[in-house]
């Protein structure tokens, strides 16, 4: 009998060890979710058309995600990425907290029928990329935007509003991210400083608190870096890299105004070097944040560029999983922006849609040098049909030379007309997309339809999901799970005393002091500081404050 027990014991031991090893065996030790900002498998068509071959994401295929927020069918990119983010629906405008029923202005939002709130309202959630830190992974992000753009923000912020860019700067430098490449250095300086790149450019601060976050984080031990080469340059493995003040450029455009920026995809492959040298894995968030901005605007070309330009930084993350086995690539969209669609009616080119050519797709595109805004910037003024039709041959190919007469003059007097020429970027774009071209658009913003999930790796995911599911595959994926608001002790705001009105707020809890937007605590008594695991946050629409559990 006694031995029959030890038996039976030392086949549950070998049985649980067998399913740990089987688990372990199933986990990922690496997740990297890529984003190409607003757009759909129309994007993809027309940029595989445009390139001539197969496109990355085209082996990738894998289904499709559902994207609606919490008060609307139609998804705000921020609440899409705290979905995808943290695994929680949440209301428009919001960053990695809980929706509410009003916005922080009052306004009604409510919830869709069928969403069921799963976190109080603006209480921060945990997101894939703070359990990952958690648990001694490396993690990074890279943007083509400001850094502080809802999509990278949601990773690791907590905040009512995505337009809070110098709060949202802050919380980023202080979440501990190993590697952050993109925009946005004007939210790290001061307002009424400046600094000076290593090639010369001056850079003004915005920042209203005084701090300058550049020091800060020199003090935290990162390299920072401003240019391509002082990126390649990097041996650190801890690394920000800010290339612009504010944006970086549309891929079509970087070169001829700003080559000191490194491509998505350099960034890319650099913050996959740096973070694969941690032996316990990385988490790496990267977006391709202008591919929505130019269905915004209705420019095919801006599209299609920033689109391919992403779809080879999924080549680098690609060529990374398959050498190392054991990573999983998730890329989808947020949502789709524009309604592009390939063919309309209204097109005089071709006349006829089953009569569509290969020329009628790719020709508009295939030679442009620069986005609509760019070629829209060298027209002569004042316009005429004549040199609005030669700014489209010079800058985006010889197609152009066909445009009808009525749509050059129509583009001219939309120029002349605007003493902003920026403002007539959209008018013009969408115009000459309906008039000249093949290409469809159906709105400046975005649209509720699925959006296509590439993904590869262990594990991966094939079918229709919610994108609350896609944060809970990549947590399940490490082999981790996400818990919401668990991770942070509620107080009222009473901790905040007169500190309210500060630009630097700081609630009290006992002997210690609470930094807001900061991982760190200050002892009243003894002055020790002491490094949170989290920061701090504070609620200003309920009055309540968030501190990092211990
Ligand atoms: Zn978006």
């Amino acid at each position: 009998m006694i031995n029959l027990k030890k038996m039976a014991l030392v086949l549950v031991v070998s049985m649980l060890t067998l399913g740990l090893i089987s688990t372990q065996a199933l986990a990922a030790k690496n997740v990297i979710v890529m984003v190409p900002d607003g757009c759909s498998s129309s994007i993809q068509t027309l940029s595989r058309w445009v390139k001539g071959a197969p496109l990355n994401v085209d082996g990738l295929t894998s289904g499709a995600v559902i994207t609606h927020m919490s008060n609307s069918i139609i998804t705000g990119s921020a609440a899409a990425a705290t979905a995808f983010a943290t695994g929680h629906k949440t209301s428009v405008r919001f960053l990695g907290v809980g929706p509410s029923e009003k916005c922080p202005k009052g306004k009604q939002l409510g919830f869709l029928t069928g969403v069921e709130p799963t976190a109080a309202p603006f209480a921060p959630v945990e997101s894939i990329l703070e359990v990952a830190k958690r648990n001694g992974k490396a993690t990074g992000m890279v943007a083509t935007s400001r850094i502080t753009h809802a999509t990278p923000a949601a990773f690791a912020c907590h905040i009512d509003d995505r337009g809070k860019d110098n709060e949202i700067m802050e919380q980023l430098v202080y979440a501990d991210i190993d590697v952050v490449f993109g925009g946005g250095a004007r939210h790290l300086i001061p307002k009424g400083e400046s600094y000076v790149t290593s090639f010369g450019d001056k850079w003004g601060g915005k920042r209203k608190d005084g701090e300058n976050l550049i020091n800060e984080l020199t003090k935290r031990g990162y390299k920072f870096v401003d240019s391509k080469d002082g990126m390649s340059a990097v041996t650190s493995d801890k690394v920000w890299g800010m290339f612009d003040d504010s944006h970086l450029d549309p891929d079509l455009d970087r070169d001829d105004l700003h080559s000191t920026q490194p491509s998505i995809a350099e960034m890319t492959a650099k913050a996959i070097e740096i973070l694969s040298k941690d032996s316990d894995g990385f988490f790496l968030l990267v977006e391709g944040s202008q591919v929505d901005w130019a269905g915004h605007a209705n420019d095919a070309a801006y599209m299609t560029g920033d689109f391919l330009a992403f779809d080879a930084a999924v080549g680098v993350a690609l060529d990374f999983a398959k050498k190392d086995g054991d990573t999983l690539l998730m890329a989808f969209p947020d949502h789709n922006t524009g309604g592009l669609s390939i063919g309309h009616e209204q097109s005089k080119f071709p006349p006829k849609y089953t009569d569509t050519s290969l020329q009628a797709m790719i020709d508009p595109i295939k030679d442009a040098k620069m986005t609509i805004r760019g070629l829209i910037s060298k027209i002569p003024s004042p316009a005429t049909k004549e040199n609005v039709k030669e700014t489209f041959v010079a800058y985006h190919g010889a197609y152009w030379a066909a445009m009808p007469d009525e749509a050059g003059q129509w583009v001219a007097e939309t120029f002349n007309a605007n003493e902003k020429k920026d403002k007539a970027y959209y008018p013009i774009a969408e115009y000459v997309s309906k008039h000249v071209t093949a290409y469809g658009w159906t709105t400046h913003n975005h649209t509720a339809e699925d959006v296509p999930l590439w993904t590869y790796g262990p594990n991966r995911p094939v079918g229709t999901f919610d994108n609350t599911k896609l944060a809970i595959i990549a947590a399940e994926a490490f082999g981790y799970s996400l818990n919401g608001s668990a991770a942070w002790e509620e107080h009222s705001e009473g901790v905040l005393g007169d500190t309210k009105k500060d630009p630097n707020p700081v609630a009290t809890v006992g002997d210690w002091e609470y930094p807001v937007s900061k991982d760190i605590r200050k002892n009243k008594k003894s002055g020790k500081i002491d490094r949170l695991v989290d920061i701090t946050v504070w609620a200003p629409a309920n009055g309540k404050v968030y501190i990092p559990k211990q």
